[in-house]
């Protein structure tokens, strides 16, 4: 096993003896792969000062100087990629490859789009008399999940950084690792003592405190519906800014014209990747009365290439979910499905012969609205279908949730498509099997979260805008982006 890890304050990395610690495992075998400490208020108090200090010389660096330092983060994840990825796979699971490609691929994708939106941001400009300004909105609390960990973390931090924000981030304690591999970079590019600090712990014993913290500004929170709210909530006592990416039960639309394969292997991909713990996953799949026998069959037959297995061996499809506990959530859900009277056409609750976090990829069709399979989020491999009869009822069927984060269509015709995906309540639509985009904005409508993350949207969500009355006529538009 290797060493305790320490938070990361002030540049340093702090004293673990005698400190309360959380072991990290790997699903696949239960082994222990690493610990960190477990913080508390007092480790808080301690990252939040040091925030706060650091904040008043990083948010009048020049945006130059920001932009290389970000450019210079994603060089140290670059050069750090085969690291990170073992480090993924090994505290949550995912296939040593999609790791890399997917896992660490995304969050460098990231930092480039952000560094894009901050390169055009507009620092000042004229607006009707006034003089209007953008400035950082403070310390900000970066609290993170386990399903794309390094991902996640450089949505916030690297949008935060690049507005002149200062950081304190909690990473998930399921997956902390990567984390603290990111803390190594932040030391080795250089960037100024406290700017960044890493706490780690969990949601009771760090979380909760950081965001009830008088002295954090704005809270970004990625993780579950549930404890979304509790954020909100918190954060509301001294009225922060707030922005949460949460759940959601996101749904394909199958269009009578669409190709049966390839919309088959498209809405497979989304929901069993990353073994299902995907928050925009398409989960849901409504299919015309028509064509549904022909896409149970075709999806049968497709699900037998998601074989679950080894994540650190080559060509494994599908590895563990990240932990025993969300292993027994989707085993409920699978088995909540059956009880509802869903119809199982592949996978099901049955352990698998394997020693870790397994779960069968599973599919189950004859899905109603009235099920608990077709509102709640599993966060596992599990497809539900059901079937329409009208466009209308499709649509209808589609918005029929309080999530509202993704979505799909799927047809031969793009230009139906599009006037399909117009009529989501959805933050994000894809067309024939177009996926994520870090250029773009990604969030949720309803109950699936507040505010954008990725791309030009995700990094306005870490300013405040003064308007100088009276001073329009003094507006020295400037992008001092500018090399
Ligand atoms: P979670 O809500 O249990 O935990 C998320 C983070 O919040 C962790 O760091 C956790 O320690 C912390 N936390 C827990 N209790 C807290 C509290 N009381 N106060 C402050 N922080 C607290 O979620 P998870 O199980 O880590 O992740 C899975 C969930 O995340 C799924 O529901 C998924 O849909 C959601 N998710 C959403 C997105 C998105 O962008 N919309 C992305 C990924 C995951």
């Amino acid at each position: 096993m290797s060493s305790i890890i320490g938070h990361y304050i002030n540049g340093e990395w702090r004293p673990t003896a005698g400190r309360e610690v959380i072991d990290v495992l790997d699903p696949a075998n239960g082994r222990v792969v690493g610990a960190v400490v477990a913080g508390d208020a007092a480790d808080v108090d301690l990252a939040v000062a040091a925030a706060r200090a650091a904040f008043p010389a990083w948010a009048a660096t020049p945006m130059a100087e920001r932009i290389r330092l970000v450019e210079a983060l994603a060089e140290g994840l670059e050069r750090h990629r085969d690291r990170l990825a073992e480090t993924l796979t090994a505290e949550m699971g995912a296939p040593l490859g999609f790791a890399r490609a997917a896992q660490v691929g995304v969050a460098i994708a990231d930092l480039a789009a952000l560094v894009g939106a901050a390169r055009a941001h507009v620092e000042r400009e004229a607006v009707s008399n006034s003089l209007v300004v953008a400035e950082p909105v403070g310390v900000v609390a970066a609290i993170t999940p386990w399903n794309f960990p390094l991902h996640q973390i450089m949505l916030k931090v690297g949008a935060a950084l690049l507005a002149g924000c200062t950081v304190v981030l909690k990473p998930s304690e399921v997956a902390p690792l990567n984390a603290a591999i990111v803390g190594e970079i932040l030391t080795e590019i250089g960037l100024p003592a406290g700017v960044v600090e890493i706490v780690f712990g969990d949601g009771a014993g760090v979380g909760s405190p950081l965001v009830a913290h008088p002295d954090v500004d704005m809270v970004t929170f990625t993780g579950s519906r549930a404890v979304g709210e509790h954020v909100a909530r918190e954060a509301a006592r001294t009225i922060k800014k707030v922005a949460l990416e949460l759940g959601g039960k996101s749904a394909a639309v199958i269009l009578d014209d669409a190709p049966v394969a390839a919309s088959v292997e498209g809405v497979l991909r989304s929901c069993f990747a990353n073994t299902g713990q995907t928050c925009a996953a398409l989960t849901r799949v409504l299919v015309p009365a028509g064509m549904r026998e022909e896409w149970e069959t075709a999806a049968v037959a497709a699900a037998a290439h998601w074989v679950p297995g080894d994540p650190t061996e080559p060509g494994t499809a599908i590895g563990p979910v990240a932990s025993e506990l969300q292993r027994e959530r989707v085993l409920a859900h699978i088995r909540a499905a059956e009880d509802d009277g869903a119809r199982l056409l592949v996978g099901g609750a049955e352990p698998l012969d394997l020693p870790g976090a397994y779960v069968r990829p599973t599919i189950f069709s004859g899905v109603t609205p009235e099920m608990r399979i077709f509102r709640e989020e599993v966060f596992g491999p599990v497809l539900a279908i059901t079937e329409y009869a009208t466009l209308d009822e499709a649509i209808t069927l589609a918005n029929d949730s309080d999530y509202g984060l993704s979505g799909a269509v799927w047809s031969s015709d793009e230009r139906h498509a599009l006037e399909v995906a117009l009529t989501l309540r959805t933050g994000s639509v894809g067309i024939n099997g177009a996926g994520l985009d870090v250029g773009a904005p990604f969030g949720g409508y309803k109950q699936s979260g507040l505010g954008r993350e990725a791309g030009s949207r995700g990094f306005e969500e870490f300013l405040e805008f003064k308007s100088v009355m009276g001073a329009a006529g003094l507006a020295e538009t400037r992008r001092d982006a500018a090399p």
